[in-house]
Protein backbone atom coordinates (compact mmCIF):
# COMPACT_ATOMS: atom_id res chain seq x y z
CA UNK A 1 0.00 0.00 0.00
CA UNK A 2 1.07 3.61 0.09
CA UNK A 3 3.29 3.94 2.70
CA UNK A 4 5.19 6.73 0.90
CA UNK A 5 4.86 10.01 -0.33
CA UNK A 6 6.17 11.90 -3.35
CA UNK A 7 6.51 15.94 -3.31
CA UNK A 8 7.02 18.02 -5.97
CA UNK A 9 7.26 21.30 -5.13
CA UNK A 10 9.19 24.82 -6.44
CA UNK A 11 8.85 28.47 -5.19
CA UNK A 12 10.67 31.84 -6.10
CA UNK A 13 11.61 34.08 -4.07
CA UNK A 14 14.87 35.73 -2.97
CA UNK A 15 17.08 33.98 -1.11
CA UNK A 16 20.29 35.98 0.46
CA UNK A 17 22.46 32.84 1.47
CA UNK A 18 21.30 29.92 -0.59
CA UNK A 19 24.13 28.12 0.92
CA UNK A 20 23.66 28.23 4.00
CA UNK A 21 19.80 26.87 3.29
CA UNK A 22 21.82 23.83 1.18
CA UNK A 23 23.54 23.08 5.07
CA UNK A 24 20.09 23.31 6.79
CA UNK A 25 18.63 20.95 4.53
CA UNK A 26 21.53 18.52 5.08
CA UNK A 27 21.48 18.77 9.09
CA UNK A 28 17.47 18.43 8.72
CA UNK A 29 17.80 15.48 6.72
CA UNK A 30 20.48 13.44 8.05
CA UNK A 31 19.50 10.01 8.91
CA UNK A 32 15.89 10.25 8.23
CA UNK A 33 14.04 7.88 5.74
CA UNK A 34 13.97 10.83 2.77
CA UNK A 35 15.44 10.88 -0.11
CA UNK A 36 15.46 14.10 -2.69
CA UNK A 37 16.80 16.20 -4.85
CA UNK A 38 16.47 19.96 -3.85
CA UNK A 39 18.02 22.93 -5.56
CA UNK A 40 18.22 26.08 -3.91
CA UNK A 41 19.57 29.47 -5.72
CA UNK A 42 19.35 32.66 -4.94
CA UNK A 43 16.05 33.22 -6.78
CA UNK A 44 14.21 30.15 -4.98
CA UNK A 45 14.01 26.26 -4.34
CA UNK A 46 13.26 23.79 -6.48
CA UNK A 47 12.74 19.72 -5.21
CA UNK A 48 11.78 16.18 -5.84
CA UNK A 49 11.41 14.03 -2.75
CA UNK A 50 10.05 10.44 -1.60
CA UNK A 51 9.98 10.06 1.90
CA UNK A 52 8.00 7.66 4.13
CA UNK A 53 4.11 9.39 4.99
CA UNK A 54 5.14 10.85 8.26
CA UNK A 55 8.97 11.80 6.82
CA UNK A 56 6.97 13.86 4.32
CA UNK A 57 4.38 15.53 6.73
CA UNK A 58 7.40 16.58 9.05
CA UNK A 59 9.53 17.88 6.29
CA UNK A 60 6.58 20.01 4.60
CA UNK A 61 6.06 21.78 8.37
CA UNK A 62 9.31 22.01 8.61
CA UNK A 63 9.96 23.62 5.47
CA UNK A 64 6.70 25.91 5.75
CA UNK A 65 7.49 27.08 9.26
CA UNK A 66 10.19 29.02 7.85
CA UNK A 67 8.35 32.18 6.68
CA UNK A 68 9.77 32.40 2.91
CA UNK A 69 8.59 29.36 2.37
CA UNK A 70 5.16 29.67 4.05
CA UNK A 71 3.21 29.61 0.85
CA UNK A 72 4.82 26.74 -0.60
CA UNK A 73 2.80 23.98 -2.68
CA UNK A 74 2.96 20.39 -2.53
CA UNK A 75 1.65 18.35 -5.46
CA UNK A 76 1.73 15.04 -3.58
CA UNK A 77 1.98 11.42 -4.76
CA UNK A 78 1.13 8.39 -2.15
CA UNK A 79 3.16 5.59 -3.56
CA UNK A 80 4.71 1.80 -2.18
CA UNK A 81 8.53 2.94 -1.94
CA UNK A 82 11.29 5.42 -2.62
CA UNK A 83 11.49 6.96 -6.11
CA UNK A 84 14.85 8.50 -6.54
CA UNK A 85 18.61 7.46 -5.44
CA UNK A 86 19.60 9.31 -2.65
CA UNK A 87 19.71 12.80 -0.80
CA UNK A 88 21.09 15.77 -3.00
CA UNK A 89 20.86 19.11 -2.04
CA UNK A 90 22.59 21.03 -3.66
CA UNK A 91 22.98 25.16 -5.11
CA UNK A 92 22.37 25.89 -8.77
CA UNK A 93 22.79 29.40 -10.41
CA UNK A 94 19.71 29.07 -11.76
CA UNK A 95 16.39 26.77 -11.01
CA UNK A 96 15.74 26.42 -15.21
CA UNK A 97 18.66 26.37 -17.01
CA UNK A 98 18.49 29.88 -19.37
CA UNK A 99 21.12 31.67 -21.38
CA UNK A 100 19.06 34.72 -20.74
CA UNK A 101 17.65 35.73 -17.05
CA UNK A 102 13.42 35.83 -16.68
CA UNK A 103 11.58 37.08 -14.03
CA UNK A 104 8.42 35.04 -13.01
CA UNK A 105 6.77 38.02 -11.94
CA UNK A 106 6.48 38.83 -15.42
CA UNK A 107 5.21 34.74 -16.53
CA UNK A 108 1.44 34.46 -17.73
CA UNK A 109 -1.67 33.95 -16.01
CA UNK A 110 -2.07 31.03 -13.80
CA UNK A 111 -5.27 28.96 -14.59
CA UNK A 112 -6.56 26.17 -12.28
CA UNK A 113 -6.63 22.43 -13.64
CA UNK A 114 -10.78 22.89 -14.15
CA UNK A 115 -9.97 26.35 -15.92
CA UNK A 116 -7.27 25.01 -18.14
CA UNK A 117 -9.84 22.01 -19.09
CA UNK A 118 -12.49 23.88 -20.00
CA UNK A 119 -9.86 26.90 -22.05
CA UNK A 120 -8.84 23.43 -24.06
CA UNK A 121 -12.59 22.72 -24.82
CA UNK A 122 -13.27 26.58 -25.99
CA UNK A 123 -10.25 26.70 -28.53
CA UNK A 124 -10.21 27.79 -31.98
CA UNK A 125 -7.51 28.44 -34.64
CA UNK A 126 -6.11 31.17 -32.82
CA UNK A 127 -5.30 28.68 -29.92
CA UNK A 128 -1.66 27.50 -29.84
CA UNK A 129 -1.46 24.61 -26.69
CA UNK A 130 2.76 24.65 -26.41
CA UNK A 131 4.12 22.10 -24.63
CA UNK A 132 7.46 23.21 -22.50
CA UNK A 133 9.39 19.71 -22.02
CA UNK A 134 12.17 17.97 -23.52
CA UNK A 135 11.09 15.87 -26.82
CA UNK A 136 11.26 12.25 -24.88
CA UNK A 137 8.94 13.51 -22.38
CA UNK A 138 6.54 14.88 -24.73
CA UNK A 139 6.93 11.47 -27.05
CA UNK A 140 5.37 9.43 -24.35
CA UNK A 141 2.56 11.71 -23.63
CA UNK A 142 1.17 14.77 -24.12
CA UNK A 143 -2.49 17.31 -24.41
CA UNK A 144 -4.24 16.82 -27.51
CA UNK A 145 -3.61 19.31 -29.80
CA UNK A 146 -0.32 20.72 -28.08
CA UNK A 147 2.83 21.66 -29.95
CA UNK A 148 6.39 20.93 -29.28
CA UNK A 149 8.52 23.95 -30.40
CA UNK A 150 11.28 22.96 -32.26
CA UNK A 151 14.26 23.33 -30.12
CA UNK A 152 17.50 21.33 -29.75
CA UNK A 153 17.01 22.65 -26.11
CA UNK A 154 15.15 24.56 -24.30
CA UNK A 155 18.04 27.53 -23.23
CA UNK A 156 17.24 28.80 -26.60
CA UNK A 157 13.74 29.61 -25.90
CA UNK A 158 13.77 33.30 -26.09
CA UNK A 159 14.59 32.68 -29.61
CA UNK A 160 12.06 30.78 -30.38
CA UNK A 161 9.26 33.30 -28.69
CA UNK A 162 11.09 35.80 -31.26
CA UNK A 163 10.57 33.33 -33.93
CA UNK A 164 7.33 32.83 -33.31
CA UNK A 165 6.18 36.73 -32.83
CA UNK A 166 6.55 36.36 -36.42
CA UNK A 167 4.72 33.53 -37.24
CA UNK A 168 1.62 34.35 -35.12
CA UNK A 169 0.15 37.76 -34.62
CA UNK A 170 0.60 38.70 -30.65
CA UNK A 171 -2.78 39.87 -30.73
CA UNK A 172 -4.18 37.35 -32.49
CA UNK A 173 -2.94 34.20 -30.66
CA UNK A 174 -3.70 32.68 -26.91
CA UNK A 175 -0.96 31.10 -25.81
CA UNK A 176 -1.60 27.85 -23.16
CA UNK A 177 1.98 26.59 -22.30
CA UNK A 178 2.27 23.76 -19.63
CA UNK A 179 5.16 21.22 -18.14
CA UNK A 180 5.79 18.92 -16.12
CA UNK A 181 5.19 20.66 -12.40
CA UNK A 182 4.84 24.45 -13.51
CA UNK A 183 8.33 25.72 -13.04
CA UNK A 184 9.56 26.63 -16.78
CA UNK A 185 6.11 27.93 -17.48
CA UNK A 186 6.78 30.67 -15.02
CA UNK A 187 9.83 31.80 -16.38
CA UNK A 188 9.30 30.77 -20.72
CA UNK A 189 5.77 32.64 -20.23
CA UNK A 190 7.99 35.72 -19.55
CA UNK A 191 9.54 35.62 -22.89
CA UNK A 192 6.56 35.38 -24.73
CA UNK A 193 4.80 38.50 -22.65
CA UNK A 194 8.19 40.25 -23.13
CA UNK A 195 7.28 39.73 -27.21
CA UNK A 196 4.65 41.29 -27.36
CA UNK A 197 1.61 38.08 -26.80
CA UNK A 198 -0.60 39.22 -24.00
CA UNK A 199 -2.97 36.44 -23.87
CA UNK A 200 -0.72 34.25 -22.55
CA UNK A 201 -1.95 31.48 -19.44
CA UNK A 202 0.22 28.54 -17.75
CA UNK A 203 -1.30 25.65 -16.16
CA UNK A 204 -0.88 26.13 -12.65
CA UNK A 205 0.98 22.73 -11.03
CA UNK A 206 1.65 21.95 -14.01
CA UNK A 207 0.55 18.93 -15.68
CA UNK A 208 1.11 16.80 -12.22
CA UNK A 209 -1.62 18.98 -10.72
CA UNK A 210 -3.80 18.57 -13.52
CA UNK A 211 -3.76 14.93 -13.20
CA UNK A 212 -4.58 14.78 -9.49
CA UNK A 213 -7.65 17.28 -10.10
CA UNK A 214 -8.88 16.42 -13.72
CA UNK A 215 -7.19 12.97 -14.32
CA UNK A 216 -6.53 12.42 -17.77
CA UNK A 217 -9.08 14.44 -19.83
CA UNK A 218 -7.94 15.29 -22.79
CA UNK A 219 -4.05 14.26 -21.74
CA UNK A 220 -2.67 11.36 -24.42
CA UNK A 221 -0.83 8.60 -23.08
CA UNK A 222 1.54 8.98 -20.10
CA UNK A 223 3.32 11.58 -18.02
CA UNK A 224 6.99 11.03 -17.91
CA UNK A 225 8.25 11.92 -14.53
CA UNK A 226 12.16 12.60 -13.29
CA UNK A 227 11.87 9.65 -11.11
CA UNK A 228 12.38 5.67 -10.76
CA UNK A 229 8.68 5.63 -12.13
CA UNK A 230 9.71 7.38 -15.51
CA UNK A 231 6.37 7.18 -16.58
CA UNK A 232 3.10 7.69 -14.77
CA UNK A 233 -0.74 6.96 -15.53
CA UNK A 234 -2.67 10.16 -15.45
CA UNK A 235 -5.67 8.47 -13.73
CA UNK A 236 -7.45 5.19 -13.54
CA UNK A 237 -11.00 6.90 -15.44
CA UNK A 238 -9.32 7.22 -18.89
CA UNK A 239 -8.11 4.30 -20.94
CA UNK A 240 -4.36 3.72 -20.68
CA UNK A 241 -3.56 4.82 -24.49
CA UNK A 242 0.30 4.52 -26.14
CA UNK A 243 0.96 6.75 -28.37
CA UNK A 244 4.91 5.79 -28.54
CA UNK A 245 6.42 3.31 -30.06
CA UNK A 246 9.29 1.01 -30.33
CA UNK A 247 12.21 2.91 -31.62
CA UNK A 248 13.26 -0.74 -33.53
CA UNK A 249 9.98 -2.61 -34.45
CA UNK A 250 7.42 0.13 -34.41
CA UNK A 251 4.95 -1.72 -31.62
CA UNK A 252 3.65 0.29 -29.54
CA UNK A 253 5.68 0.92 -26.50
CA UNK A 254 5.86 3.29 -23.25
CA UNK A 255 8.97 1.88 -21.82
CA UNK A 256 11.95 4.06 -21.55
CA UNK A 257 15.29 2.38 -21.34
CA UNK A 258 18.91 3.71 -20.49
CA UNK A 259 21.19 1.86 -22.88
CA UNK A 260 23.11 -0.21 -21.10
CA UNK A 261 26.58 0.45 -22.85
CA UNK A 262 28.15 2.84 -19.46
CA UNK A 263 29.80 5.19 -22.38
CA UNK A 264 26.35 5.75 -24.26
CA UNK A 265 23.28 5.86 -21.67
CA UNK A 266 20.66 6.98 -24.43
CA UNK A 267 17.68 7.11 -23.66
CA UNK A 268 15.66 5.50 -25.71
CA UNK A 269 11.52 3.80 -25.83
CA UNK A 270 11.49 -0.11 -26.58
CA UNK A 271 9.72 -3.21 -26.22
CA UNK A 272 10.44 -5.78 -24.29
CA UNK A 273 11.42 -8.53 -27.01
CA UNK A 274 13.42 -5.60 -29.41
CA UNK A 275 15.13 -5.32 -25.53
CA UNK A 276 15.87 -8.55 -25.00
CA UNK A 277 17.60 -8.99 -28.15
CA UNK A 278 20.26 -5.98 -27.45
CA UNK A 279 20.44 -6.52 -24.18
CA UNK A 280 19.29 -2.93 -22.81
CA UNK A 281 21.33 -1.43 -25.33
CA UNK A 282 20.38 1.26 -28.16
CA UNK A 283 22.28 -0.31 -31.05
CA UNK A 284 24.40 -2.93 -32.03
CA UNK A 285 27.49 -1.36 -31.80
CA UNK A 286 26.90 -0.27 -28.02
CA UNK A 287 26.16 -4.04 -27.59
CA UNK A 288 29.64 -4.80 -28.38
CA UNK A 289 31.04 -2.48 -25.56
CA UNK A 290 33.14 -4.14 -23.04
CA UNK A 291 31.37 -1.87 -20.49
CA UNK A 292 27.57 -3.00 -20.65
CA UNK A 293 25.57 -3.08 -17.82
CA UNK A 294 23.79 -7.17 -17.37
CA UNK A 295 20.32 -7.41 -18.88
CA UNK A 296 17.66 -6.93 -16.53
CA UNK A 297 14.36 -8.18 -17.73
CA UNK A 298 12.01 -6.31 -15.50
CA UNK A 299 8.45 -4.63 -16.53
CA UNK A 300 9.41 -1.50 -15.67
CA UNK A 301 13.34 -1.11 -15.92
CA UNK A 302 15.06 1.94 -13.68
CA UNK A 303 16.56 4.66 -14.67
CA UNK A 304 20.07 3.83 -14.64
CA UNK A 305 21.92 6.90 -14.30
CA UNK A 306 21.51 10.20 -12.31
CA UNK A 307 19.67 11.52 -14.81
CA UNK A 308 22.85 13.86 -15.57
CA UNK A 309 22.32 13.24 -19.23
CA UNK A 310 18.81 14.79 -20.15
CA UNK A 311 18.39 16.78 -16.70
CA UNK A 312 21.93 19.31 -18.10
CA UNK A 313 19.51 21.04 -20.03
CA UNK A 314 16.42 21.20 -18.43
CA UNK A 315 15.92 20.37 -14.79
CA UNK A 316 12.98 20.11 -13.40
ZN1 LIG B 1 10.29 -3.60 -30.61
ZN1 LIG C 1 23.92 3.06 -26.74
Amino acid sequence: MASHRILAFYYFIAIEDPHLEVEKHHRYLKGRDIRCRVYLSYEGINGQMSATAEEADAYIQWLKSDERFSKIFFKIDPHHEHVLPRITVKFRKQLVALDEPADPRYGAEYLSPLAWQEKLENRDKSTLILDVRNKYEWQIGHFEGAELPALDCFRQFPSFAKRLKVERDPQETTILMYCTGGIRCELFSAFLKKEGFEQVYQLSGGVIAYGHERKGRHWRGKLFVFDDRLAVSMGEEVSEETISHCSSCGTPSATYYNCASMDCNELFIRCLSCAKELQGCCSPSCRESDRCRPFEEVERPKPFKKWYHYRRENRE
